[in-house]
Formats: C-alpha cells, sequence, structure tokens
C-alpha cells in the first residue's frame, strides 16, 4: 500500500494541485496522510480543504488551522501571519471552519504517529535539530512519528548507536524504514522553507517499507498572484520563489 504524506498545505491550491497529480501519476495512494497547516498564509483555505476532503484521508490540526478558527489566539504569530490568519478566518465557509474544528492534534495509523509540531507539543514545537529529536522520542509510543511544522524535510533515527541524523531523505530518493525509531518530516506543500521553492512531500510504501520524498514544480507565479490579489502580505508571495 502506498501512502501520500502532505504538511503545511498553506492554502496554496496551485501547489496541492500538483501534488495531488503526482501522487496518481506515480501509482496513487490508498490514503493521505496529512499532517496539519491545510490553511493560512496562501489565498485559497476553502478551495485547499474542499479538495482535500474529496480523497480519502487522515489529517490532524496545525497551529494556523487552529487559529483560522479562533481555537489558540495569534499573539504568539508574527504580524505577517496573525494578519494572513485573520484574513482566513474570514474568508472560511461556516462548513469548513467546522471541518477544522474537528481535527484531532494526534492521530495514530499502524506504526506511525501523525501530528503538526512535536510529540510533546503538537501545535508549537519545531523539530529542527537533532537535540529536539532526541528529546521527543519518549514522547511517542509508535515506531515513527511523523511531523510537519517547520516546511523543511527531515529525517531524525534513534537506533542502537543512538540518535543519528537520517541523512539520505533526499529529494526522489527512498529512505529505507531501517533505524528502530524515526521521526520524519515530509517538507512543506504550499510554502517550503529548504531553499527549494519546489513543492514537497513523501509517499510511504508499507511493501517495500521505504518512504520517498517527492519534489514537484508548481506554477508560483499563480499562487503569488492570487496571494496579492487577495491583498495578504506581499512577503507571502515572494518568499514562495525563494522558497523559504
Ligand atoms: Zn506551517
Amino acid at each position: 500500500m502506498r501512502y501520500a504524506i502532505m504538511a503545511d498545505i498553506h492554502a496554496n491550491l496551485n501547489a496541492l494541485e500538483v501534488v495531488l497529480d503526482d501522487v496518481e501519476r506515480t501509482g496513487g495512494a490508498e490514503e493521505i496522510w496529512c499532517l496539519g497547516d491545510i490553511v493560512g498564509y496562501g489565498a485559497n483555505p476553502g478551495e485547499c480543504i474542499l479538495l482535500l476532503r474529496q480523497y480519502k484521508m487522515v489529517c490532524v490540526a496545525g497551529n494556523h488551522d487552529l487559529a483560522a478558527i479562533g481555537k489558540i489566539d495569534t499573539t504568539d504569530f508574527n504580524p505577517m501571519a496573525s494578519r494572513a490568519a485573520r484574513w482566513t478566518t474570514e474568508h472560511l465557509s461556516g462548513e469548513e471552519a467546522e471541518y477544522l474544528k474537528n481535527l484531532p492534534l494526534i492521530e495514530t495509523k499502524g506504526d506511525f504517529t501523525l501530528l503538526h509540531g512535536s510529540p510533546n507539543d503538537p501545535i508549537w514545537e519545531y523539530i529542527t535539530t537533532l537535540e529536539d529529536a532526541k528529546k521527543n522520542f519518549t514522547h511517542f509510543n509508535t515506531r515513527y512519528c511523523l511531523v510537519g511544522h517547520t516546511h523543511v524535510p527531515a529525517a531524525f533515527g534513534l537506533g542502537k548507536y543512538g540518535a543519528g541524523y537520517g541523512c539520505g531523505f533526499l529529494s526522489g530518493r527512498e529512505f529505507k524504514l531501517v533505524d528502530n525509531r524515526l521521526i520524519i518530516n515530509p517538507g512543506g506543500v504550499g510554502q517550503p522553507r529548504d531553499g527549494d521553492p519546489r513543492a514537497s512531500y513523501a509517499i510511504y510504501d508499507s511493501q517495500t517499507n521505504t518512504i520517498q520524498l517527492r519534489r514537484v514544480d508548481y506554477d508560483i507565479a499563480e499562487a503569488q498572484k492570487r496571494i496579492k490579489q487577495a491583498n495578504l502580505p506581499l512577503s507571502l508571495a515572494t518568499r514562495l520563489s525563494e522558497g523559504w
């Protein structure tokens, strides 16, 4: 079985559409595992929710999803993010908001725990470094944990020799699930922050026991145009072509 792992779509419909096309083109997926932040920053929050809901999907809430429906307040957001959160709140239908309201913070699928930030703090904590990862292995019970939030693809392993950075999680390469335990981030679909502006997601193949990171080109100019037309902060548009 194949599973498409996506995080941080951030209302970027252009990116989401090409990622879903890429999933189909490469053999389809039994299910989408979505790690939160469907909305916030981008100009098409409702359309992204609508499109994703057409698929069989397991989804957890991210901090931007919760901010858009008023479940968390945005005082900890930077001004750009809180302006985008207010804009998103105003542009969600009642049904779309209801959908976000009902998202759980944590889901479990077999060997995988799915959440947005970290096992220790699913809403706010970023797992950026090996040190961050090390502290988190005691906070989930499954073998693997899938996270988003940083918008940077990464894999941190805890093997018999201790925690080590799982290199090899590069675009197009298959990452064999050999370590005892792993925390894996598929990168961001709608606002990648690793310097590569292409949409980032991953495919887990349970047959081969591998995770493959995929990067796909999408119409960045069109996504930027929509952000400008929506009168969202301009930097939310420019950052898309810079990949940060
Ligand atoms: Zn995010």
